[in-house]
């Protein structure tokens, strides 16, 4: 049985829209393109790669990056920890 999701993203986004004062900073940060203002509301496009940036630049402290485990993203690429 395989239910499981196959996640290409390797950060959750958490935005905290009472301090986002949508300044696009983050927007203007991100590599991959994940954030976006629309409507007046940044949200994100689920392909975030965790680098932090935006978190790093973000004036008001309103969003934050969770890493995923590399295990439930499966991509087999330059990753070289592994505790023996
Ligand atoms: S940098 Fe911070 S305040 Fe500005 S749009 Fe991004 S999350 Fe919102
Ligand atoms: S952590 Fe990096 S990739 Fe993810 S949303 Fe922030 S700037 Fe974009």
């Amino acid at each position: 049985m395989t239910g499981e999701k196959i996640q290409k993203r390797k950060g959750i986004v958490h935005i905290n829209h009472e301090y986002c004062k949508r300044c696009g900073i983050c927007v203007n940060f991100c590599p991959v393109k994940n954030l976006e203002i629309q409507q007046q509301k940044l949200m994100e496009l689920n392909r975030c790669i965790a680098c932090k940036m935006c978190q790093r630049y973000c004036p008001d402290i309103a969003i934050e990056i969770e890493e995923v485990d590399e295990k439930t993203v499966g991509t087999g690429k330059s990753s070289h920890r592994n505790g023996g």
